[in-house]
């Protein structure tokens, strides 16, 4: 219960400070967080550090890759990996400014910096994410326990920034976690995927045939809670299951 006070205490203390103080770049600090004329709370420079220009990509798993590189069967980073999904979109590699930008939303339970980063992605890889075809914005859920201490998942804030400018309807009650799972982070990278085995169930799976489903969360590391939300999605129906994350993170920084 204690746990649970607190966290919605400190969830309310950000949303309060996220009012007060949203035009300071919430990663340099430099009052002028709205220069980039996109809305969020990073200035312009900052911005450009955290969407860098595309490089060479898997197409499968969106790991940056060498030019000479095939991907036909997935690159060094998933080659051999069941994935259940087609592409993964990000914003970028899990490198020192996405990943303070990350930590510090999530440390400080800020929707506004999260939504930020929501936005940067949407904004920034829209042609991309166009190009899916999507009708339907699924963020990973959390098990009601989590739900309950927190209040707050980053998946469903960066989904809600998607939907928004994709004008596709984000729909933040068809997965639900079935099963508390083990952190992911605490868990061997050999062992991600059996951790995440029928952790989801679809609430109606009538409305999943024949959809096409972009599955959101804020990292992508082995892909395996994204490939076992797409596994049911496809076991219900869905045509195709793309994925969306703010930041790519290779095994060996997980
Ligand atoms: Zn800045
Ligand atoms: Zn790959």
């Amino acid at each position: 219960m204690q746990s649970r006070v607190s966290g919605l205490l400190t969830s309310t203390l950000s949303a309060v400070v996220d009012l007060i103080a949203p035009l300071q770049c919430s990663l340099c600090g430099s009052a002028e967080a709205t220069a980039t004329g996109f809305q969020t709370c990073y200035c312009a420079e900052c911005t450009a550090k955290l969407c860098p220009t595309p490089q060479f990509r898997c197409q499968r798993c969106s790991a940056e890759i060498g030019p000479w590189s095939t991907t036909t069967e997935g690159c060094i980073h998933c080659r051999g990996r069941k994935l259940r999904f087609e592409s993964v979109v990000c914003l970028g590699m899990y490198d020192e400014w996405l990943r303070n930008a990350l930590l510090s939303a999530k440390w400080s339970y800020s929707a506004v910096r999260m939504r930020s980063l929501g936005r940067l992605l949407a904004l920034h890889r829209r042609q991309q994410l166009s190009e899916l075809g999507i009708n339907r914005i699924v963020p990973i859920p959390q098990h009601w326990r989590q739900r309950l201490i927190r209040h707050f998942n980053p998946a469903w804030i960066i989904a809600e920034e998607i939907a928004r400018v994709l004008h596709v309807p984000c729909d933040i009650h068809l997965l639900r976690k079935v099963r508390g799972t083990r952190p992911q982070k605490r868990v061997s990278v050999t062992q991600r995927f059996e951790n995440q085995n029928s952790a989801f169930a679809i609430r109606d799976a009538h409305v999943v045939a024949g959809e096409r489903i972009l599955i959101v969360d804020d990292v992508l590391t082995t892909g395996a809670t994204c490939s076992e939300a797409a596994r049911m999605f496809r076991r219900a129906g869905a045509a195709t299951c793309h994925a969306a994350v703010i930041a790519r993170v290779l095994d060996h920084s997980a």
